[in-house]
């Protein structure tokens, strides 16, 4: 399968699609997942037209692991969760469901079990908040 410019992470980064946006830099775009597996799922979007991880540039592959270290220190420092789970998945039976490489943090807790994958959707209104608290966390991290 060919990268498809169309996808919906690729429109989201070119604005013509809506999301609750975290953080954006030159390589790399942050925002909440739509569907969160758990409070504060966050995704980090390569802004390389990549479909999987083997198509990724060395720089953008780097550019995606700093962002994403650094968005999980702030979704650390803003929710305090007991743990963090980093995931990327590449071709639909590794899982992958939008075919723009990202990658996922997920805030794990002890006590409350992760939801299934790519399953329920929220309203956006809800994950405002957590934005805007992860986005605080980002400058002190
Ligand atoms: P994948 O299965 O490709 O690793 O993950 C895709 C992720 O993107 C899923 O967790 C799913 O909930 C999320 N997702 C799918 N469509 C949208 C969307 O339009 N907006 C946002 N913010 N997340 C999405």
């Amino acid at each position: 399968m060919s990268y498809d410019p169309n996808n919906i992470f690729a429109k989201i980064i070119r604005g013509e699609a809506p999301c609750v946006k975290v953080y954006e830099d030159e390589h790399t775009f942050v925002m909440m997942d739509i569907m969160p597996q758990a409070e504060g799922h966050t995704l980090v979007l390569t802004k390389e037209p990549a479909e999987m991880i083997y198509d990724l540039s060395p720089e953008a592959a780097a550019a995606c692991i700093q962002t994403t270290q650094r968005v999980a220190k702030a979704v650390r420092k803003a929710l305090q969760p007991d743990g963090m789970m980093i995931a990327q998945f590449n071709g639909a039976a590794g899982g992958q469901t939008v075919f723009h490489v990202h990658f996922h943090i997920l805030p794990r807790s002890n006590d409350t079990k992760m939801k299934p994958h790519a399953r329920e959707m929220v309203d956006p209104a809800t994950l405002q908040p957590l934005a805007e608290r992860i986005r605080a966390a980002l400058d002190e991290v």
